[in-house]
């Protein structure tokens, strides 16, 4: 049996380009991994994929990406043996954090390694980007702007070190809502080029006030919460607040330490859901 970490990501930046003919959106987004992570399991099996999790939200059959994720690797290398994944959920559910899309990532960088495949890195984000668009990042982990659909991926110089205080509220968001529910032609774009400067040169401030994600307001005028969280978090001490993905996931930089637990305490006073974790920063290298 072997295990892989799957860590979640969280958008530095989040640019909605334009809505493509094919219904897709063309998208520009900075994501950076933090230590915030589900384990994957993978036990040899003879036949078969079978799924198992820690958290009852989550699906235990095909709807599962990590079961996308084995059964495309079966396929493609014409493996005839099967594999039992668990999965210890840590990453909350349906929050902006790329739970699922890590949990197939991993998948696929542990059955390469249990199945002696020896893929590429990039070949298995490829394939990835066969299930989904956040995939072929959290393949990579790191620090990354994606592209296109979100599969195209340049690494970047990761963030400089600080705490990421993450507050999710008690609702759950649909990416495809979230989409569904912005119109291109009203976007406040972020600063991308601006964001990647920060990132070139290490620059905390700077990173701090380039920090954008053109979904947040589409969410927020859904959950009016996500604007109060990311008040409460600022009022509490935090440097910079942003919506992760299309949310509801907060999340706060503080680059002090003796400032961590005071934004942690006063946040877990009203939001269940509250970690305080390190950016990760750099790329995962096969095993
Ligand atoms: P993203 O940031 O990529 O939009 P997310 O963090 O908002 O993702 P996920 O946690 O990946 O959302 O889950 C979204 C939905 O995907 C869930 O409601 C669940 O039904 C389904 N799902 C499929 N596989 C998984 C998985 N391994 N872990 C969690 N959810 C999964």
């Amino acid at each position: 049996m072997i295990s892989e970490k799957a860590p979640a990501k969280i958008n530095l930046t989040l640019d909605v380009l334009q809505k493509r003919p094919d219904g897709y959106h063309e998208v520009e987004m900075i994501m950076t991994t933090v230590d915030l992570a589900d384990r994957i399991w993978l036990k040899p099996l003879d036949r078969g994929i079978t799924i198992r999790s820690s958290e009852r939200y989550v699906p235990n059959d095909k709807r599962n990406l990590a079961w996308q994720a084995a059964d495309l690797l079966r396929k493609t290398c014409h493996i005839s043996h099967g594999v039992e994944i668990t999965l210890d959920k840590n990453i909350p559910v349906a929050a902006g954090l790329a739970g699922g899309s890590s949990d197939a990532a991993a998948t696929l960088r542990g059955l390469n390694r249990l199945w002696n495949l020896g893929l590429t890195l990039d070949e298995l984000a490829e394939l990835g980007a066969q299930i989904g668009s956040d995939i072929p990042f959290c393949v990579y982990g790191g620090t990354a702007i994606a592209s296109g659909r979100g599969e195209q991926i340049r690494h970047l110089p990761a963030p400089p070190n600080c705490w990421v205080l993450l507050a999710k509220p008690a609702i759950s968001v649909s990416t495809a809502d979230i989409y569904g529910g912005l119109d291109v032609s009203a976007i406040r774009h972020p600063d991308t080029a601006g964001m990647m400067a920060a990132l070139e040169t290490a620059d905390y401030g700077a990173m701090c006030r380039q920090l954008g994600n053109a979904l947040e307001p589409v969410t927020m005028q859904l959950h009016p919460q996500v604007a109060v969280l990311k008040e409460q978090m600022l009022k509490f001490g935090a440097d910079a607040v942003l919506m992760s993905g299309s949310g509801p996931t907060v999340f706060g930089f503080v680059q002090h330490e003796s400032q961590v637990a005071r934004v942690y305490n006063g946040l877990k006073g009203f939001c269940p859901e509250v970690y305080a974790v390190r950016m990760m920063g750099e790329r995962i290298h096969l095993a």
